[in-house]
């Protein structure tokens, strides 16, 4: 694929307002200075983002290597390759009623299913979506615990129909939390950090199962938790239960994790009972990969200025969280340097993450001939008025960002993939294997998907990449929870 980038169209920039858009008061900023062009800041920026393919390849066998480094010994790589404790994934088989809770942003989701082995599969299943009040997101641990163990109380009570618990047992659940955890063991696992805005007292450091458990207690919900997931294992569970092939599965949201089907022997850092599969699920949290990414002047700024500087590199470069941002303070670069939108610029595109990734989704699905669409997202989020060569400009700076990002998903994906056929001549390539995917950013945005796969073919070849599908499992996390606690049923699941 080339990467040269393409000339853009753009000598001088006009102000004009689309007739549908009403004036308003805004605050604004004149312009620091005019030396440079947007066609320049534009080519640099390509040039910094190009991921032509020896990158790629680059970033693919660096990722593999990491994951070795990070299986041989703990603390090893930028990978921490957690164990998950999963070693048995669904069958088709597994029979009864099962519940699942899935805490890994805004809202908490529970969800129960009935499972009717190899014939019936899934009976039937019902799930509620509760918002997290902001509040308890930065209360305490027994607060926000409770909360979670009412809703699922309340959603317990509600069962009925075509749901039945065998009789003489006690519910079980799969909990789904998307928090860096240490696992312990399939049903424990204590709180490193929260993130992703929440900054609950009293239970870093915690098992957060036992949390669960204790505030089921006090809702006096006869209920317990066989297994503990995040939510790319349970992406991949959800996946394997219709689908033998599933080997990897990817998150692609607000932030990105991989995990995939890894040989116990291959696993020198793991001590202790060995699997009886010979195998185990490993959760790689690649989102802090970081060797040989393309990065730019931008990309260091955002990362600078973040929570976590240094840390999350990967994430920062392809995941939903970043990507409007980072389009920001480029467009924020050419309208200072440049007059890309007249000679002010406008308070909102000095706000950080003002610009989502949404947003630029949105402004690229415009095929337009004057780009209407994109004038108004541009006036309507960053309060920004422009002409059609700037909103050209505009999406070709979406595209460019969303290219690297897609195309270096791929290259991770491509890199898990080697890591597992180096063990397993022929196992991976030489036959069909599933890469189920899920998440916002994969689910939404149509360009950056087929970036993604366009990396995965160029990287592996036709023939090959014949073989390796990647699928979109959507919501396959919450009832692949479920399935979970089936699988790790205290009554085991042959019945
Ligand atoms: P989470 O990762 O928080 O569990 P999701 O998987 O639902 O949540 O992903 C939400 C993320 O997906 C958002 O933060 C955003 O970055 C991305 N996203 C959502 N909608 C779109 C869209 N239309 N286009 C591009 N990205 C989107
Ligand atoms: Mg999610």
């Amino acid at each position: 694929m080339s990467v040269t980038a393409s000339p853009p169209a753009v000598r001088s920039f006009c102000i004009t307002r689309s007739a549908k858009i009403v004036s308003r008061p805004r605050v604004v900023m004149a312009v620091r200075s005019n030396t440079i062009s947007a066609a320049s800041i534009l080519t640099k920026l390509q040039k910094d983002c190009a991921t032509p393919l020896p990158v790629l390849r680059h970033v693919s066998d660096a990722m593999a290597d990491d994951m070795r480094a990070g299986l041989a010994t703990e603390d090893g790589s930028d990978l921490k390759m957690i164990l998950s404790y999963v070693d048995a994934l669904p069958t088709g088989n597994e029979k009864g009623l099962f519940y699942a809770l899935d805490l890994g942003g805004t809202n908490f989701r529970v969800l129960r299913v009935q499972l009717g082995g190899k014939e019936e599969r899934v009976i039937s299943t019902e799930f509620e979506q509760v918002s997290i009040p902001p509040e308890l997101m930065f209360g305490t641990s027994e607060e926000l615990f409770d909360f979670i163990a009412s809703g699922l109380a309340k959603f317990a009570q509600k069962e009925g129909g075509k749901f039945h618990l065998q009789q003489g047992r006690t519910r079980e659940t799969g909990f789904t939390f998307s928090f860096p955890v240490k696992q312990t063991s399939i049903d424990s696992g204590i709180l490193i950090k929260w993130t992703k805005g929440f900054a609950v007292s009293g239970t870093a450091g915690k098992d957060v199962v036992a949390c669960l458990n204790e505030a089921m207690k006090r809702q006096e919900l006869d209920m317990r938790v066989s297994a503990l997931v995040n939510d790319a294992v349970g992406t991949l569970a959800g996946a394997r239960y219709w689908d033998d092939d599933v080997m990897v599965a990817v998150i692609l949201g607000t932030g990105t994790n991989a995990c995939y089907v890894e040989r116990i022997d291959a696993i020198p850092k793991l001590q202790g009972p060995s699997s009886k599969s010979g195998r185990t699920i490993v959760n790689t949290e690649w989102g802090a990969f970081s060797n040989g990414l393309p990065l730019t002047e931008f990309d260091r700024e955002m990362d600078a200025e973040s929570i976590n500087p240094h840390e999350q590199i990967f994430e920062k470069t392809i995941s939903g969280m970043y990507l409007g941002e980072i389009v920001r303070r480029v467009l924020l670069r050419m309208a200072e340097g440049a007059e890309l939108f007249g000679h002010s610029v406008p308070e909102e595109l000095l706000m950080p993450f003002a610009l989502r990734t949404p947003d630029i989704c949105a402004m690229q699905k415009d095929t337009s001939k004057d780009l209407e669409e994109v004038g108004l997202i541009l006036y309507d989020v960053v309060g920004v008025n422009s002409c059609t060569n700037a909103r050209k400009v505009v999406i070709d700076v979406c595209d460019t960002i969303a290219k690297r990002g897609g195309r270096l998903a791929g290259a991770g994906i491509v890199g898990i993939l080697q890591k597992m056929e180096h063990n397993s001549k022929g196992l991976i390539f030489g036959k069909r294997t599933v890469v189920a995917m899920d998440g916002g950013l994969y689910e939404h945005y149509p360009q950056y998907r087929r970036y993604l796969q366009e990396a995965v073919t160029e990287l592996l070849g036709p023939e090959i990449s014949r073989n390796i599908v990647i699928e979109h499992s959507k919501d396959g996390s919450g009832i692949g929870a479920a399935l979970l606690a089936a699988t790790n049923s205290k009554y085991g699941h042959d019945f």
